[in-house]
Formats: C-alpha cells, structure tokens, sequence
C-alpha cells in the first residue's frame, strides 16, 4: 500500500480490498453509483462503518445519489497498488498450498504466486499451475534474486518457525499464516494468521450458542 495508506485505520484498510472487488464488479456491470446501503448489503459491514470508512478515501456520498463508482474505483486501485502486479512465493505445497497454486488469484486483484518452495524431493523441480516448485535450500537465494516481500505459509505448525526466522534474510516483510503456530517475528514484519480450523470451530460456536443473533462481525 502506498503512503496515502498510513493515514487509514487499520480496520479500514482490512477492509479496502473487500470494498474493492465489490465496487470493480459494479464498474463491470457498467454502474456509475453506488449507496452505502447497497454496499452494506453486499459486503456485509453496517452502513455507519461503510460511511466512516469512505470519509477516508475523500468519498463523501450525496444524499440521494450515493457514492461515484469510477472515483472510488481509481481511489482502491491506487491506494492498493493494484496498478503493479505483486509476486508473492507460497512455502509448503500440501493440500492447502497446492490448492492455493491452483487458484488464480489474478482473478480478483493483482496478486500472483511466482514460486513455491518444499522440501519433499518428488514436489521439489516440478510446476503446478506453472508455479515452479523449488527446494528450501533455495529459499533465501530466490526471494532476494525476486525482491519478493510477502509470502504463503502453508507447513506444518513444527516447520513454521525455523522457516521464519530464515526469512530475517530476505525481503520478505509480510507472512500469511495459515499454520496454527504463533510466529515470533522481529517489528518490521507483519504477520496475518488464518487459522481455517480455529475459524471453523468458532462459526459452530456461534451457530449454536447464538443462533438468532444479528450476524455482524
Ligand atoms: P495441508 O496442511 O496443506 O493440507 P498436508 O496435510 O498435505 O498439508 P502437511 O504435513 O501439512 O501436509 O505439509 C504441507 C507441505 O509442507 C507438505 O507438502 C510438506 O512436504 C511440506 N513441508 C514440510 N516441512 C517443510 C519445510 N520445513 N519446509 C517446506 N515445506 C515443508
């Protein structure tokens, strides 16, 4: 994200690239604007927010007429750094990791996994989705050779780690965690942690002890 950024609450850029995909679907679709209403709806956060939100893009929706699609459109392609494709590399090609490979990601932003990196010698000089596969022994060398600043972890929880502090050696400021582990990392890196089974648990929880609740989160 660019520094315009910095200004946002972290909330709100958590929530840029949600507002982004719905408002480049309305701009497909040939829309010109946009109310909080409909916007609420369709990304599920409460309209208050959707408001408070935009007044830190410089959107100020008109009474009546609701929010310009083609300026919040260019506001979120810029602010997100969208206009640049990102190379991010995937460590663990599992199931998880395989499905990731196989997704295209290029499909809803700029974003694309340029390699991968294993361990196990039968995954290790193969492609998946043209990806290339390469051995951890490499990591370091081919993250720098790339600049690539972010990256997938989809290890087991024992290897996550030891492979993060390897990445002290890189470029790399920004970890996707999708192993249970907690990653100890140094202030300049960023972690985000997707849990899928925790999450999972934690909708049954809600679905059964909160069953008629609003569902705002
Ligand atoms: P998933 O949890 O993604 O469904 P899985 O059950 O297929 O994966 P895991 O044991 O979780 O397998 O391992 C994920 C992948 O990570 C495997 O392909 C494994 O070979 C690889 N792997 C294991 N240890 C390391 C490591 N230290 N560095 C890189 N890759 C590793």
């Amino acid at each position: 994200m660019n520094e315009e950024t910095t200004k946002i609450p972290h909330a709100t850029a958590k929530r840029l690239p949600l507002y982004y995909r719905f408002i480049k679907n309305l701009h497909a679709s040939g829309k010109q604007r946009v109310s909080s209403a409909q916007l609420s709806e369709a990304v599920k956060v409460d309209s208050a927010t959707i408001r408070r939100d935009f007044s830190y893009f410089g959107a100020l929706g008109k009474k009546g007429y609701g929010y310009n699609v083609n300026y919040l459109l260019s506001f979120f392609s810029k602010t997100l750094d969208q206009d640049e494709l990102t190379k991010v590399a995937l460590i663990g090609v599992g199931n998880l990791g395989t499905a990731f490979l196989n997704y295209n990601f290029l499909k809803n932003n700029n974003t694309k996994i340029a390699m991968a990196f294993e361990v196990s010698p039968e995954k290790i000089g193969t492609k998946i989705s043209d990806v290339p596969i390469y051995d951890m022994a490499e990591l370091e060398e081919r993250l720098n050779e790339e600049g690539i600043t972010a990256v997938i972890l989809t290890v087991p929880a024992a290897a996550a780690q030891q492979i993060t502090d390897r990445l002290e050696n890189t470029d790399v400021k920004g970890i996707l965690n999708f192993t249970p582990a907690r990653l100890a990392v140094p202030p300049s890196v960023r972690v985000h942690h997707i849990d899928l089974a925790v999450e999972l648990q934690s909708l049954i929880y809600f679905l059964k002890n909160y069953p008629n609740e609003d569902t705002e989160s």
